[in-house]
């Protein structure tokens, strides 16, 4: 089956929004934002207490991340300055997971400060959380949350993970209970059980069977310890069908089959509620990035020049991902002409698509490479001197307005010593 693969906005809207502001540029629907994330939460209504805390390092924009919050969103963040960024928008305490893997004692430091609810990746960081509360001058929080890596494959995709074995995320089964235990002796009151196992699947299953083996090693280490769980985190990873050819993960169903599993394993007083930490499902289909063509050039194979680069997405330099392209006003012409779609780093994986079968393109075509919104504009990077695109917002009344700037040449020479 093939989805047609539809654009945030027309090639018309494209043309007047370039006079404002130049391509390339990332834009996000804010409709489709809303609609989605209702969609998540509704879905997981039967479960008390369930809450999404969008992963930031998806997309790290305070407009959009207002926009979830709105909804009844939390947030997941991984870093300082992610946690700041938080704070400056009014997103504190429980509302904010903090998962970090290789945390500094001050990121910890701040985490116990906002009053985040932390996720512990390793036993050894159970006393070094400890220490960096004591040394502040405080305690643990009542709920800490660890992080289990069951070392098991999944039937699913890791590409981007690679399999739980040789992920250096999470702890071993052993090595959970005895978290539990020297965190009870620092009078740690509840609970949550976390575990991330691999990322962009499509198809209806990973939530299901991750929720099994959660509930399941809980319910154990429940009656193992005597720990009361306050919540199993699901994490990331349900996918996006970046490819015309995928279907998108149905939510309703997947929720459905993530009760069963709770109803099957959870048949006692036990009752955790439910989060979890999705960022590519939230964000990826609703943001675009937009490029024009500049120029062709044909040696060995034919090759279309845009003012994107992999400094924008990353994703396809990265991990060879597929990213669809449409060209804006072209839609219903065949795709005949097979081209790779480069940028200008000085890269060779700096390729958008390759043997990409697009309409024939002009100089001045404006493309829109789908999927952009999560993993995005968050992995640009500065290499060759590369300024960050602006972020644009099409929003519901249909007007367009900037939530991030571009940078300058001044953003690029500001940490620099002359
Ligand atoms: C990246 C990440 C997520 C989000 O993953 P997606 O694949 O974007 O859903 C959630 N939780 C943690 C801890 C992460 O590192």
């Amino acid at each position: 089956m093939s989805n047609v693969k539809k654009t945030i906005i027309t090639k018309k809207q494209a043309e007047e929004i370039k006079k404002t502001y130049p391509t390339p540029f990332h834009i996000y629907d804010e409709k489709g934002i809303e609609d989605n994330a209702k969609e998540l939460i509704s879905s997981f209504s039967w479960c008390k207490g369930f809450k999404e805390h969008f992963a930031v390092k998806a997309t790290p924009n305070p407009t959009i991340m207002k926009i979830l919050h709105n909804l009844g969103c939390g947030m997941d963040c991984s870093s300082l300055t992610e946690l700041m960024l938080c704070e400056k928008i009014g997103i504190t305490g429980d509302d904010i997971m903090f998962t970090a893997n290789e945390t500094p004692a001050e990121e910890y430091a701040y985490a116990l400060k906002l009053g985040a609810t932390i996720t512990l990746d390793d036993l050894t960081h159970v006393d070094f959380i400890a220490d960096v509360a004591k040394k502040n001058g405080t305690t643990l929080p009542e709920c800490m949350s660890l992080r289990f890596n069951n070392g098991k494959n999944f039937a699913v995709n890791n590409q981007i993970m690679g399999t739980p074995q040789d992920a250096k995320y999470g702890m071993t089964r052993e090595q959970l209970a005895e978290a539990i235990r020297k965190l009870k002796g620092y009078g740690v009151k509840r609970f949550g059980l976390h575990a991330f196992l691999a990322s962009n699947n499509l198809g209806n299953d990973y939530y299901p069977t991750l929720a099994g083996i959660l509930f399941e090693t809980a319910k154990e280490l429940a009656e193992e310890t005597g720990a009361d769980f306050k919540f199993v985190n699901l994490s990331g990873g349900v996918g996006i069908p970046y490819r015309p050819e995928d279907d998108k993960p149905n939510i309703p169903i997947i929720a459905a089959k993530v009760k069963a599993e709770y109803e099957r394993i959870f048949d006692g007083d036990m009752k955790p509620s439910l989060r979890t930490e999705l960022g590519r499902y939230m964000l990826g289909p609703y943001g675009n990035l937009i490029t024009t063509v500049l120029h062709f050039k044909h040696i060995y194979k034919e090759y279309a020049g845009v003012d994107a680069c992999a400094a924008n997405l990353m994703r396809p330099a990265m991990y060879g991902a597929y990213h669809h392209i449409t060209v804006l006003g072209k839609e219903n012409e065949p795709a005949n002409v097979k081209y790779d779609v480069v940028g200008g780093l000085c890269e060779n994986n700096d390729k958008f698509a390759v043997d990409r079968m697009l309409p024939a393109l002009e100089v001045g075509d404006i493309l829109a490479i789908h999927d952009s919104g999560a993993h995005g504009f968050a992995m640009g990077y500065n290499y060759n001197g590369r300024l960050r695109s602006a972020e644009l917002l099409l929003k519901k009344d249909g007007s367009v307005c900037m939530i991030r700037r571009a940078e300058t040449p001044d953003d690029y020479f500001a940490t620099m010593v002359f």
